[in-house]
């Protein structure tokens, strides 16, 4: 079933949460491990993220490099395959542009449509690691909106290959939307013009980057809600559990903490510490949120769903 006719049919707000690929080598299980103390909360769909190629060079020997391709977590169909068979939920796979040309998205498309998914989170990805800025693959797609497109074709029956008839997916896409506004975007109004444009298209709700101050997503909403943007916004919530967390959070999602977050924070010594602070925080957030009516909660177990649990528990 679609997540957007799980959020129709709902009148309360729904759990959900996002999973990783675990790392090459390991198996199934990992990822039942993360997800077995959560399904007493009742999802109805879990999502599973994407997660491109990386290169490293390795030395010849002869003075020459060779350049390899790594997938450090391989598996995102396969995962989704596997939860939706063994839990009998629905899973929406991260379809992402990065490394795929046109082709090759029609392929995994393809793919999904035979396993019986509905859902997608259509995304761009990050630039990886030995890029400046975000590059396409050759024939590959440059925005999320592209991708959105396609799939959108897809759903309508048009293939890259158009000389023969083919049946359409039914693909519920979802896209990303960020209340602090995307990391490379000039500011809020120019990004919120192309989440526009990928709801346009197709884009069926959103998902946000994750944040700590709903203040910023109620801000969000309303602006969202002004430019014609009609669609669920299901807000992105991620538990702070390590020391680590205080400077990678705003580092890498390019977000802020609030000030009475980061008071909170600074007073800890310890991971157990700040876990203890970061669920508690979590635990306020999301019953504001929940009290203003969202559609679903998604919440960013990082392959760790114990302060989810604790979360989930208080709230649901
Ligand atoms: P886009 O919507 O394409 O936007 C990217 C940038 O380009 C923005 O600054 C936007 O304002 C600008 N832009 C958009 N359209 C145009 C246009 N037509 N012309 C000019 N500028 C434009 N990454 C992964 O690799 N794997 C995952 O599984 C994954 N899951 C995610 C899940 C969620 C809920 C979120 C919020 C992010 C996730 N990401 C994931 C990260 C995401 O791929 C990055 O944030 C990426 O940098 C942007 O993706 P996007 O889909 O928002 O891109």
């Amino acid at each position: 079933m679609k997540v957007i006719d799980y959020i129709k049919e709902s009148d309360k707000t729904l759990f959900s949460f996002e999973i990783i690929p675990p790392l090459k080598g390991q198996g199934i299980e990992d990822i039942y491990i993360g997800i077995d103390p959560l399904v007493e909360f009742g999802p109805k769909f879990i999502n599973v993220t994407y997660h491109r190629e990386e290169y490293k060079y390795k030395d010849m020997g002869d003075g020459l490099l060779k350049k390899i391709s790594i997938r450090k977590r391989p598996g995102t169909v396969g995962i989704c395959a596997a939860i939706m068979h063994k839990y009998k939920v629905d899973a929406v796979p991260h379809l992402i542009c990065g490394g795929f040309n046109v082709e090759e998205t029609e392929n995994a498309l393809i793919d999904l449509k035979f396993l019986g998914v509905d859902n997608i989170l259509a995304l761009r990805g990050d630039p990886i690691k030995s890029e400046q800025v975000f590059q396409a693959e050759k024939g590959g797609h440059t925005y999320a909106v592209d991708l959105i497109k396609q799939i959108k074709d897809l759903n309508d029956g048009k293939y890259l290959d158009d000389e023969h008839i083919n049946s359409p997916s039914n693909f519920s896409i979802g896209c990303a939307g960020y209340p602090e506004k995307h990391f490379e975007s000039m500011n809020l109004e120019t990004d919120m013009r192309y989440l526009k444009a990928k709801i346009d298209a197709g884009a069926e709700y959103i998902v946000t980057q994750l944040f700590y101050d709903n203040k910023k997503y109620f801000n969000f909403v309303d602006k969202c809600r002004a430019i014609g943007i009609d669609v669920p916004i299901i807000p992105g919530i991620k538990p702070i559990t390590t020391l680590r967390h205080k400077t990678f959070m705003p580092k890498f999602f390019h977000i802020d903490f609030p000030m009475e977050l980061s008071t909170e924070l600074d007073k800890c010594k310890n991971n157990k510490e700040v876990s203890q602070v970061g669920i508690e925080w979590g635990i306020q957030q999301t019953k504001e949120l929940i009290e203003s009516g969202v559609p679903s909660l998604h919440f960013y177990t990082m392959g760790k769903g114990t302060a989810v649990k604790q979360i989930a528990r208080e709230i649901f």
